[in-house]
């Protein structure tokens, strides 16, 4: 299987209509069904390593303000308590204490996309905590000890923002254009993953144009180094998506470690 990184910009992508939200719903009929699933979302934090352990994760709305729609939807996946005990081996041998989190339900950053990608909800979920304390190489480190698990049928998604001012977003209209600073951090991105460049990727809070200026914090990008991690040196990385919303949010997706760049011809703008 590849690993994933989605962009899943305002809980509203689940039920307005949008190049971002037409691309998930492309995506998961592209994709070869996996056996499971293991997701790092910005919205599951936790200072020790955590995954869900729950056999019926419940779906969180942890967010406000948003149309009463939303509320009512709910992701049925089902939890897959073997897959965590994998996930606690891998972390364990790898010198990272895990904590099995039974009560744990999917975040937004979660069922958002998963809903357009699986709308069945048939594959099993597992979510991993990240720690934007412990910044990228942390966060690499992660998936390169999860790197087994895409022999596994098991597909490592990721879930962030290509870009993510949280303050700017707040002022902006969903069709606003995307400012120059926007645009040169995103495009920055799409040329080091395409081109592999770990070290730049890893290094992105010096080596990007505006990078702190695109992620103030960095919950939202560091998931994007959980799925490259979870890639060898040598695999093809590709940019699946670009779009942007709200002016200053990227939507941009990418598959790491893809075997059949055919699969995703014609999806990229
Ligand atoms: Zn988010």
């Amino acid at each position: 299987m590849p690993s994933l990184f989605v962009s899943h910009g305002a809980p509203t992508l689940a039920i307005e209509d949008g190049p971002a939200h037409r691309f998930l719903i492309e995506c998961g009929t592209r994709l070869t069904k996996p056996k499971s699933i293991l997701m790092i979302s910005a919205h599951f934090e936790a200072r020790t390593a955590a995954v869900t352990t729950g056999q019926n994760p419940e779906t969180l709305y942890d967010f406000g303000g948003f149309p009463k729609t939303l509320y009512q939807i709910t992701y049925p996946a089902p939890g897959d308590p073997a897959l965590a005990e994998t996930v606690v081996e891998l972390l364990g041998a790898g010198g990272l204490p895990v904590r099995r989190d039974p009560a744990r339900g999917f975040d937004h950053g979660a069922w958002v996309p998963l809903l357009l990608m699986f709308p069945l909800a048939d594959v099993p979920v597992v979510q991993l905590a990240m720690d934007s304390t412990r910044g990228p190489e942390y966060h690499y480190r992660l998936g390169e000890l999860l790197r087994p698990l895409r022999d596994q049928r098991v597909l490592i998604v990721a879930s962030g923002g290509a870009t993510h001012n949280l303050a700017m977003f707040c002022q902006a209209n969903r069709n606003d254009t995307a400012p120059e600073w926007v645009q040169a951090f995103g495009d920055w991105l799409a040329e080091a993953i395409e081109n592999n460049r770990r070290d730049a990727l890893i290094d992105y809070r010096n080596r990007a144009p505006y990078a702190a200026r695109n992620h103030p914090t960095e919950e939202h990008y560091l998931p994007l180094l959980v799925a490259l991690g979870a890639t060898d040196e040598g695999e093809a990385h590709l940019r699946i998506h670009s779009s942007h919303t709200y002016g200053v949010l990227r939507m941009d997706a990418y598959a790491f470690g893809e075997t059949d760049p055919e699969k995703w011809s014609r999806m990229d703008d």
